[in-house]
């Protein structure tokens, strides 16, 4: 299942988030998703998932159209994502939060999860089975009992993968996986990513800061700078496209 972005414009007041962004998310390849701060990336990742409304543009998943779908309706067409700070529920341990499963962020935080777990409303809770199998993958057997909270913040980004994967996503949006983690931890992560697609035959859409996992994981790179895409491309081809220079060095030069 491919996904299409096509003329994708968001804005906020006056500030133009995304301009005309179009680009494709062929099945069962790793597209990169970069550019400096403020580009626009997340405001892409909160399109698909339809916690925001774009003013233009049209997002299909598989032929079906993402913008006609409420936001809890589209983990069920088949994609999953991850949060730049894990989403989980503290007090409950990394299986559990495992057999919840992907939530919407309805309400704007874990505490609106939590309440419509206490509550009885409607949570999706995922085969035990499932969830066994992820926490094996992600090699999360030693955690499996542990409060989420108390883990340290490398793990706890592993347990948001995990929560994301076990919902048996085809497409799974990676939002920044990489910020905050150790050196052990990135070399794991770049594997992890790869093993995603080519083992668990997951389609990436990777919004990343960390040029050498971006580079390195991606079949393809698409390029944002100030809400336009600047460039597209194989890794190599966007490393020496002179746009994709310029705006990073421009970056360079303005925090110099
Ligand atoms: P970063 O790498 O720093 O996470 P980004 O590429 O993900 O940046 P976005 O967070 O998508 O960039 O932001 C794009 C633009 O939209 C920025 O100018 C940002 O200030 C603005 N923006 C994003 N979300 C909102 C919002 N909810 N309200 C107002 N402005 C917003």
């Amino acid at each position: 299942m491919k996904l299409e972005v096509q003329g994708l414009t968001k804005r906020f007041g006056g500030i133009v988030a995304l301009d005309d962004v179009s680009f494709d998310v062929e099945e069962g390849q790793i597209l990169g998703l970069i550019g400096p701060n403020g580009a626009g990336k997340t405001t892409v990742f909160n399109c698909i998932s339809r916690f925001y409304h774009p003013e233009g543009g049209s997002i299909t998943f598989g032929g079906i159209d993402l913008l006609r779908l409420p936001p809890h309706a589209v983990i069920r067409t088949g994609i999953a994502r991850t949060f730049q700070q894990a989403q989980l529920f503290p007090s409950m341990s990394v299986f559990e939060n495992l057999m919840v499963g992907q939530h919407t962020r309805e309400g704007g935080t874990s505490l609106g999860g939590l309440a419509s777990l206490l509550l009885g409303w409607r949570v999706d809770q995922q085969p035990r089975r499932r969830v066994l199998e992820i926490i094996d993958f992600l090699d999360l057997g030693g955690q499996r009992d542990m409060p989420a909270g108390a883990l340290p913040f490398g793990i706890q980004k592993r347990v948001d993968l995990a929560r994301a994967l076990v919902s048996n996503p085809r497409l799974i949006l990676l939002d920044e996986p990489a910020g905050g983690l150790s050196h052990e931890e990135l070399q794991s992560l770049t594997k992890l990513i790869l093993d995603i697609r080519d083992q668990l035959n997951v389609t990436v859409l990777l919004v990343e800061h960390h040029m050498e996992l971006v580079m390195g994981v991606s079949n393809r790179v698409c390029v944002l700078d100030f809400g336009r895409k600047i460039a597209e491309g194989t890794p190599q081809q966007v490393r020496d496209d002179p746009n994709v220079i310029e705006a990073y060095l421009g970056v360079q030069d303005a925090e110099a």
